[in-house]
């Protein structure tokens, strides 16, 4: 069993360095709010009062920050990670946030010139896979890396992929995340048509749920409220993904497409639309709030 320190105890981190320590691991965990390190705390973990403290003695660190810009601060300022992992010998570097690919690379090159192993291991699966220690993790980095990871990692995660060196787990995670974005408008689109044609939410998620529109944001996150007891959409679209999150990953999906020229109209289109749920203040609800947001419209027009 592994010594670890944990930073970002959020939606995600929280769950998954719980299911560490149900796992058998060590866990000391630092996070910037109270109540997550109390969570922490009440799972069973150890907390600490900075990042640097949390990684003492840590065999593995592991992050799990909103944005590229808490990974590089964390990792890179001036008494960063990197800078507290290379006196505690030669953990195993391992950040699971979604960032752009040139964040990830430039703290995995630091890593590199300081003579540790990183590896970007971002999530899919939401706070059900995390809390349920069901997430599918998507790794980029050395075999060596991946292969030192795996018992960690199984302890968060059920499927384990390795996509390729630094980077490669950023780059499958905004295809990911700009798919699901686009699924997610469609299923709202679908739901609020069905509507208008006077069909039952229940029926119509029943049919089209074992019909060729099924998908995780369909299954899991069904933006109509009813369908789906444990969704946001029940819960007023309290996280579950902060609208914001998918805004930032939306985002670096089309920074990526425009720099390869890759063709996205879907994906641009998602990108304006999240934008516009997040200008209307709903940056910190579920990003199936979607739905709501279009409803509304809906309204705006008939009004
Ligand atoms: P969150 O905002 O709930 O959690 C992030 C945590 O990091 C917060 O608790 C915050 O206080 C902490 N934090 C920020 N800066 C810090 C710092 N400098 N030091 C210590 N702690 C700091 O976000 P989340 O939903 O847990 O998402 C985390 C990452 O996982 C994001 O990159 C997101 O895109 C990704 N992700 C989220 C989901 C999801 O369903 N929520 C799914 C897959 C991937």
């Amino acid at each position: 069993m592994a010594t670890i320190g944990f930073i970002g105890l959020g939606n995600m981190g929280g769950p998954m360095a719980a299911n560490l320590l149900k796992a058998g691991h060590r866990v000391t965990g630092y996070d910037l709010n109270y109540a997550a390190l109390a969570a922490l705390a009440a799972a069973g973990g150890r907390t600490a009062a900075s990042a640097a403290e949390a990684v003492r003695g840590a065999e593995v660190i592991i992050t799990m920050l909103p944005a590229g810009q808490q990974v590089r601060d964390v990792w890179l300022h001036q008494g960063g990670l990197i800078a507290a992992a290379v006196a505690e010998g030669k953990p195993l570097l391992i950040d699971c946030s979604t960032i752009d690919v040139a964040s990830a690379r430039e703290v995995a090159q630091a890593a590199e010139a300081a003579g540790l192993e990183m590896l970007d291991a971002p999530v899919s699966g939401g706070t059900v896979g995390a809390a349920a220690g069901t997430l599918t993790f998507m790794v980029g980095g050395s075999d060596a890396a991946f292969a030192r990871a795996q018992a960690v990692l199984r302890g968060m995660g059920k499927t384990i992929v390795q996509a390729g060196g630094p980077g490669a787990g950023q780059a499958a995670k905004i295809c990911n995340n700009m798919m699901l974005a686009i699924t997610m408008i469609g299923v709202s689109e679908g739901f609020l048509l069905g509507e208008k044609l006077g069909l039952d939410r229940d029926k119509l998620w029943a049919i089209t749920s074992a019909a060729t529109a099924q998908s995780w944001a369909l299954s899991n996150y069904c933006p109509a409220p009813g369908p789906v007891p444990g969704a946001p959409s029940n819960r007023d679209y309290a996280p579950g993904f902060m609208a914001a999150l998918m805004l930032k990953d939306v985002k670096l999906s089309q920074a990526a497409a425009e720099a390869t020229g890759s063709p996205t109209p879907l994906g641009a289109q998602a990108a304006a639309l999240y934008q516009k749920l997040v200008d209307a203040g709903d940056g910190a609800r579920d990003f199936s709030a979607i739905y709501r947001w279009l409803a509304a419209q809906d309204r705006a027009t008939a009004g």
